[in-house]
C-alpha cells in the first residue's frame, strides 16, 4: 500500500531553487485541509537539508486556482472555541515557518488566491502574478461570519496599510491582477507564460527590505491617525450591518489589536477571535447558506440527461427580456434570438446589453472587441424567423394568459418539436399555459426577478405533466446564465412572491395604523434586510409588486388580501420609483436628491397622521412571523422540495438575512414552540392571518427541526 501522494511536491532547479508544486489529488481547484500541515513542513524540511538552496518558488498544479481557500468541512468538525482557535494556531505556525524560511519564498500566483490561499502567500517573501482574469486576491473568510485564521489579519496591512486591509477584509471582495500591484498586495503581475520564469528571477534578486506604505497608510501610522480611522471604520461598517455580524466587530478590533500591541499580541487576538466566530449562529448560518449554495450548483437533474443548448429564443424585449438576453448571451455565451412585436422592444433590448457591457468596458474590464462579440450574439426579428433553430424559448412578453397560450401555440408553430418553452410568468400557473400545448412536456416555467443581471436567484416551475428532460435542461440553462436554481411547484405565487406578498401586506398594514414609512422601513433593516419592504415596492413597481395579491387571494385564501391601503396608493397613479412617485420623493429632473425622504402625501391619501408607536422590533416580528409561517405551508405542501431551497430562495431572491440562514433556519434557532407562541399572540391581536400553520403547530408539539 503506498502512502496517499502529498499535495505538495518539491524540485529543484539548475539554479537550485527549490520549486514546490501545490495540486492537490483527485481535486479540480486547490483546497487547505488541516493534514496539508505536516505536508507543508516535511516539503520545507526537506527544502532546507538542500545544500545550495537558493529559494524557493510556491506554484499551482491547477490550471485555474492557485489555492481557492480553506476547506470549511473542517471548520464545521468544531466543536468548541477552543478547538477551532488550535486549527487556527496551527494554520499561524504554518505561515510563520514560511515566513521564517533563511532564503527568499515567492509565490506565483495563477488563478483563485483566496483565504488561506492568500494567507499562505501572504507568508512568502514576494508574490508575482499572473496578468489574467481568473486570478483574483481576496480574504472573503467575513461573508462565512469568519475572519482570517492563519496570520492574515496581521500581515495583511503590514503590507497593504490597515485603510485598504480593513476594507478587503470586512467586505470580503477580490482583487484582480493590475489592482493588486497598483495597491502593493503584489510584487508584479505578468503574463502567465513568464509567471515562472519572474518569480525564479524575483528570487534570484534575494531577501529585499519591503517597499514603504504608501503615504496614505502610513498617516494612519500615528496615534491620532489610527484613532480615527478605527472610529470612522467601526462607525461606517456599523450602519452597514446593524450590529448583525459580529465577524466585522473582531476583525476590526484583531487588527487594531496588532497594529496596538505588536504581532505576537494580533496572533493571540486572532486565533481566539477565530475560535469564537466559528460557534456563533452567525457563522454556522452563513456557512449553512455557502453549503447549500454550493450543492444546488451541483445537482444534477433526477436521472434525466440534458439537452444541449445552442440557440436560445427570447420573446418580449422588454424589461425581462432584455435582462434574460444580456445573462443569456454575456453569461452562457449561448446565442439569443430576440422577437418582440415592434422594433421598439428589439431596439430596448440591444441597449440594455449594450449598456451593461459598456460600463464594463470603462471599467477596463473588458476589451472593445470582446464587447463586439458578445453583441454579436444577440440579434432581432419581428416575425419568427431564425426561430426554427432554437433549442429553448424563453417568453417575457405582457403577463396575459391568452396572450402566453398564444405565444405557445406560435412556438410550436414556428419552432422544432425538440424545442422548449420557458415561461418568465410571475403569477400565471404553468398548467394553464401549456392547457392547449400539444407538446405540454415541454412547457415550463423560468422564473427570473428583477434587475436580472443583479438577481442571483431564479425559479423552475415544471407543471405536473413537464418532463424530467425539460425540467434538467432547464435548470442547467440557469445555471449557465450564473444563476442559483431551485425547482418549486406550479402553486400561486410559487415561492418567492407567495412568502413576501404577506410581508409586504403586513408592512402596509403597519402604514395604516400610522406608524411613519421610514420607521417602517428601518424596522425591517435594522433586523437585516438590505432594504424596508415599502423601499423594496418602490423599486419593484408597486403596480408589479401587487399584481400577485389577487391571484393568492383567489388560490388560497383571504389570509393573503391586502389591507385597502395599496388600493388607494394605486389608484393615485403611484407606481414607485419609475414614474417618480411612491412611497418615497423622488427628485425632479434636474434636481439633485438628498436623503431618502417619505412623501408625505401618503399619510394624506390614507387619511392617517404618522407617529411612531410600536417598537421597530415588534413592526419587524409582524412582517417576518407572517413569512416563515407561510414558508413552512409552502414546504409541507410541497411547493418547496426541501428546507434548504426555501432558505436559498429567500436569501437570494427577496434578502432575507443571511446571517439567520434563511427561514426554516431561523425557526430552527428560535425553536418553532417559540415561533408558534409568537404567531398566536399577534393572532389575538391582529387578526386569523397571524395563525400558525398546522405544520408548524405539529413541529412544535414534537420538538422537530428543519435542520439535524
Ligand atoms: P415589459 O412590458 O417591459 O415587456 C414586454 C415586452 O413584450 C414588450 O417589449 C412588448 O412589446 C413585448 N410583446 C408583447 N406582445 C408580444 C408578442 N406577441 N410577441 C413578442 N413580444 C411581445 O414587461 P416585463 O416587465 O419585461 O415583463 C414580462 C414578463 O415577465 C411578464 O410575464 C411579467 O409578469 C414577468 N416578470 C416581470 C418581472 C418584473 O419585475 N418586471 C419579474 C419577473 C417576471
Amino acid at each position: 500500500e503506498t502512502a496517499p501522494a502529498s499535495a505538495f511536491t518539491l524540485a529543484f532547479t539548475d539554479q537550485h531553487v527549490g520549486i514546490i508544486t501545490i495540486d492537490v489529488p483527485g481535486e479540480k481547484v486547490n483546497t487547505l485541509k488541516a493534514e496539508f500541515v505536516e505536508q507543508i513542513c516535511a516539503v520545507l524540511q526537506k527544502a532546507q537539508q538542500y545544500p545550495q538552496l537558493k529559494g524557493l518558488v510556491l506554484i499551482s498544479g491547477k490550471p485555474d486556482s492557485f489555492i481557492a481557500g480553506a476547506d470549511i468541512t473542517m471548520i464545521a468538525g468544531c466543536k468548541t472555541a477552543e478547538e477551532a482557535s488550535s486549527l487556527a494556531k496551527k494554520g499561524q505556525s504554518v505561515m510563520s515557518h514560511i515566513s521564517a524560511m533563511s532564503v527568499p519564498v515567492v509565490a506565483a500566483i495563477h488563478g483563485a488566491c483566496l483565504g488561506g490561499g492568500l494567507e499562505l502567500a501572504l507568508a512568502c517573501h514576494a508574490r508575482i502574478c499572473s496578468l489574467d482574469d481568473k486570478t483574483q486576491l481576496g480574504l472573503p473568510e467575513v461573508q462565512l461570519g469568519l475572519l482570517p485564521g492563519s496570520g492574515g489579519t496581521q500581515r495583511l496591512p503590514r503590507l497593504i496599510g490597515a485603510p485598504k486591509a480593513l476594507d478587503m477584509m470586512l467586505t470580503g471582495r477580490s482583487i484582480r491582477a493590475k489592482q493588486a500591484q497598483r495597491m502593493g498586495l503584489v510584487d508584479d503581475a505578468v503574463p502567465q507564460a513568464i509567471l515562472l520564469q519572474t518569480a525564479l528571477e524575483r528570487v534570484a534578486q534575494g531577501r529585499k527590505a519591503r517597499a514603504p506604505l504608501p503615504w496614505q497608510a502610513r498617516l494612519v501610522g500615528g496615534p491620532l491617525g489610527k484613532a480615527l480611522l478605527f472610529h470612522f471604520v467601526r462607525k461606517q461598517i456599523r450602519a452597514k450591518t446593524q450590529g448583525n455580524y459580529p465577524a466585522t466587530e473582531k476583525i476590526i478590533d484583531v487588527v487594531r489589536n496588532g497594529l496596538d500591541h505588536g504581532r505576537a499580541s494580533g496572533y493571540q487576538a486572532e486565533a481566539q477571535a477565530f475560535g469564537e466566530l466559528v460557534i456563533t449562529p452567525q457563522s454556522a448560518a452563513l456557512r449553512g447558506l455557502f453549503f447549500a449554495s454550493t450543492a444546488l450548483k451541483k445537482e444534477r437533474g433526477a436521472g434525466a440527461e440534458p439537452l444541449s443548448l445552442k440557440r436560445i429564443g427570447i420573446l418580449g424585449g422588454g424589461l425581462m427580456g432584455g435582462g434574460i438576453a444580456n445573462v443569456t448571451a454575456t453569461r452562457a455565451g449561448l446565442a439569443v434570438r430576440i422577437k418582440d412585436i415592434n422594433h421598439e422592444g428589439i431596439r430596448h433590448a440591444l441597449k440594455y446589453s449594450w449598456d451593461l457591457l459598456e460600463k464594463r468596458v470603462r471599467a477596463g474590464r473588458l476589451t472593445r472587441t470582446e464587447q463586439q462579440r458578445q453583441m454579436m450574439l444577440i440579434s432581432g426579428t419581428t416575425d419568427y424567423s431564425g426561430f426554427e433553430r432554437v433549442d429553448l424559448v424563453i417568453e417575457a412578453v405582457f403577463e396575459d394568459l391568452s396572450l402566453k397560450q398564444q405565444m405557445v401555440a406560435e412556438i410550436e408553430h414556428y419552432a422544432s418539436p425538440q424545442t422548449i418553452f420557458a415561461s418568465n410568468t410571475s403569477s400565471l400557473p404553468i398548467h394553464a399555459i401549456a392547457a392547449n400545448a400539444t407538446r405540454p412536456e415541454q412547457v415550463i416555467g423560468l422564473h427570473f426577478f428583477s434587475p436580472v443581471d443583479k438577481m442571483p436567484l431564479v425559479e423552475v416551475i415544471p407543471h405536473a405533466g413537464t418532463s424530467e428532460q425539460t425540467i434538467s435542461t432547464t435548470v442547467a440553462l440557469a445555471k449557465k446564465q450564473g444563476k442559483t436554481a431551485i425547482v418549486v411547484g406550479d402553486s400561486a405565487g410559487f415561492y418567492v412572491n407567495r412568502i413576501l406578498a404577506p410581508y409586504i401586506n403586513e408592512a402596509t398594514r403597519c402604514l395604516l395604523e400610522g406608524e411613519p414609512i421610514a420607521h417602517i422601513d428601518n424596522a425591517l433593516v435594522n433586523f437585516g434586510f438590505p432594504v424596508g419592504p415599502l423601499q423594496l415596492l418602490d423599486e419593484v413597481g408597486i403596480d408589479v409588486g401587487t399584481k400577485i395579491i389577487p391571484v393568492l387571494v383567489d388560490a388560497l385564501g383571504p389570509r393573503f388580501a391586502a389591507p385597502p391601503a395599496l388600493d388607494a396608493i394605486l389608484k393615485d397613479d403611484r407606481k414607485g420609483r419609475k414614474n417618480g412617485k411612491g412611497f418615497y420623493l423622488y427628485a425632479q429632473q434636474g434636481r439633485q436628491a438628498k436623503k431618502k425622504q417619505a412623501d408625505p402625501a401618503i399619510y394624506r391619501l390614507l387619511n392617517v397622521t404618522p407617529k411612531q408607536q410600536q417598537e421597530g422590533e415588534h413592526i419587524a416580528r409582524r412582517c417576518v412571523m407572517i413569512m416563515l409561517n407561510e414558508a413552512v405551508r409552502c414546504l409541507d405542501e410541497n411547493v418547496l422540495r426541501n428546507a434548504r431551497d426555501g432558505d436559498i430562495g429567500a436569501v437570494f431572491g427577496i434578502g432575507f438575512p443571511p446571517f439567520l440562514g434563511g427561514p426554516f433556519r431561523y425557526i430552527d434557532q428560535l425553536g418553532a414552540a417559540e415561533v408558534v407562541k409568537t404567531l398566536q399572540g399577534l393572532q389575538q391581536h391582529y387578526g386569523e392571518h397571524f395563525a400558525p400553520c398546522a405544520g408548524l403547530v405539529r413541529r412544535a408539539q414534537e420538538g422537530q427541526r428543519f435542520y439535524d
